[in-house]
């Protein structure tokens, strides 16, 4: 089927044309190949179920009126409800939102969870948001795709420039305008107080060391002494260097926005994250030297975690990285072209649908105690989450032993054969 096998959009598939879709699509069609995936089904998985675009009037502070634009795309809902974050940034658009869309869908499909794949956004910059601006741009965005969501059709959750608070607002309109009573399994991501989940906040960082753990395990090793190199001390960064330095693993340098440090000897991350709660960044952390977040990622290290943006190693850089297993915190921080570069200089990719599902896998309990209204506690939570991405992983590696590929194809080609055997067994293709 011509249509299927390439990325070419027709001028009716505009809406979709980003790079991260085109991304997406690429690794869909040569696992696609690899599994012999049915071409119906192939048909399918290339295009998003439904994307909405709507128009969101804002009161502003000043009394004036604001229209933003917001977008949810519900790309796959074969194996649950949809599910995806919701991102506030000014760059967000509806290909953007797609191409995110389509990774949630993989992604849960490859972790195994009863979830479909879905995102939304709206282009805004909230730093220039008061806090009320804020609200009243969160509930009329929730009321305008309010017929769209619901615990049982689609459940959103927080993603760049989003929080718990985002959640809890988008709880409270979605509860009003259904009934007017309490409906916590609408958004995950809540803070505790109105039904989230113990152990959300740290789950990124704690599914990403799980799954550092097993990549150390396949190349016959533990996490004890490693030198870890960290980019990025954001929620996912700081949790993953945190864990990892619990384990014995010395985290030689991290970075912000603001560049990076590095001790030789090893950073005290649990000081480093009260320092950063005091100052707002990692920069003159004591005992430290600086260095630039281009150097950072080609020191020689055992294990390098990528937590912070898209396209940080390409081919201009694939050739000087020296780490020996990459754990991609962030999503997308390896591009394609650089994964073939160091899969063949041997370095172990754990791709990002797996390697940072942590945060949806904690969500997906979120979901689950809020329908049962029954709560863990944290070591419940963690527990669960290991067996999960351990699983995952060890899915994702058998298969690409067997077929002597790289990881984030063997992650696509699993993730795939999933989503081909319920569509195929829902009916909705048959052969
Ligand atoms: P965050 O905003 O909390 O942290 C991002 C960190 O990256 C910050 O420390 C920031 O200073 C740093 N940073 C920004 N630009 C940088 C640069 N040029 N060089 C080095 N550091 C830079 O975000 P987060 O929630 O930790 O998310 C990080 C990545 O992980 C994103 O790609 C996100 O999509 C992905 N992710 C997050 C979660 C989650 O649960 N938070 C789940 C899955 C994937």
């Amino acid at each position: 089927m011509e249509n299927s096998m390439n990325t070419h959009f027709s001028p009716s598939e505009a809406h979709m044309d980003g790079p991260l879709f085109r991304n997406a699509l690429q690794n869909l069609n040569e696992c696609a190949k690899i599994i012999k995936c049915d071409p119906n089904v192939l048909e399918r998985l290339r295009r998003p179920r439904r994307s909405i675009t709507v128009s969101i009037p804002v009161r502003m502070d000043d009394y004036s009126v604001k229209v933003f634009t917001g977008y949810r795309v519900q790309y796959n809902a074969t194996l649950g409800p949809f599910k995806g974050g919701i991102r506030y940034h000014q760059s967000v658009d509806l290909p953007e939102v797609v191409g995110l869309a389509a990774l949630m869908t993989f992604k849960n499909s490859v972790l195994g969870l009863p979830l479909g794949g879905a995102k939304g956004g709206v282009a805004v910059d909230p730093g220039t948001l008061s806090r009320t601006e804020n609200q009243n741009l969160t509930r009329r965005f929730t009321t305008e795709i309010s017929h769209f969501i619901g615990p049982t059709k689609d459940i959103p959750a927080p993603d760049v420039g989003t929080n718990p608070q985002t959640m809890a607002w988008m709880m409270d309109t979605y509860s009003q305008e259904h009934g007017g009573y309490a409906q916590p399994a609408v958004v995950t991501g809540k803070p505790v107080d109105i039904g989230g989940s113990a152990g959300r906040n740290h789950a990124t960082g704690l599914g990403a060391i799980y799954v550092a753990e097993k990549a150390f395990e396949k190349k016959g090793r533990t996490m004890k002494d490693a030198k870890i190199v960290v980019q990025g001390f954001g929620n996912v960064g700081s949790f993953a260097a945190l864990f990892a330095f619990e384990r014995g693993a010395k985290i030689l340098a991290v970075s912000d926005v603001s560049g990076g440090i590095f001790n030789g000897d090893g950073l005290h991350i649990p000081k480093l994250m009260e320092y950063v709660q005091q100052t707002k960044s990692i920069k003159g952390f004591p005992g430290t030297t600086v260095i630039s977040n281009e150097a950072l990622l080609e020191l020689e290290c055992d294990a390098l975690i990528p937590c912070a943006l898209e396209n940080q190693i390409d081919t201009h850089n694939a050739e000087r990285i020296k780490a020996k297993i990459i754990v991609e915190g962030a999503n997308g921080p390896v591009t394609n072209s650089a994964t073939k570069i160091l899969t063949e200089r041997g370095i172990f990719i754990a791709p990002d649908v797996i390697a940072n599902g942590g945060g949806v896998i904690v969500s997906y309990f979120e979901w689950v105690q809020d329908v049962m209204s029954f709560f863990w506690d944290e070591d419940e939570v963690n527990g669960r989450l290991k067996t999960i991405i351990t699983k995952a992983f060890e899915n994702v590696y058998k298969f690409q032993q067997e077929k002597q590929i790289d990881m984030r194809l063997a992650a696509m080609s699993c993730s795939v054969q999933r989503l081909e055997r319920a569509m195929l067994l829902r009916g909705l293709y048959p052969r």
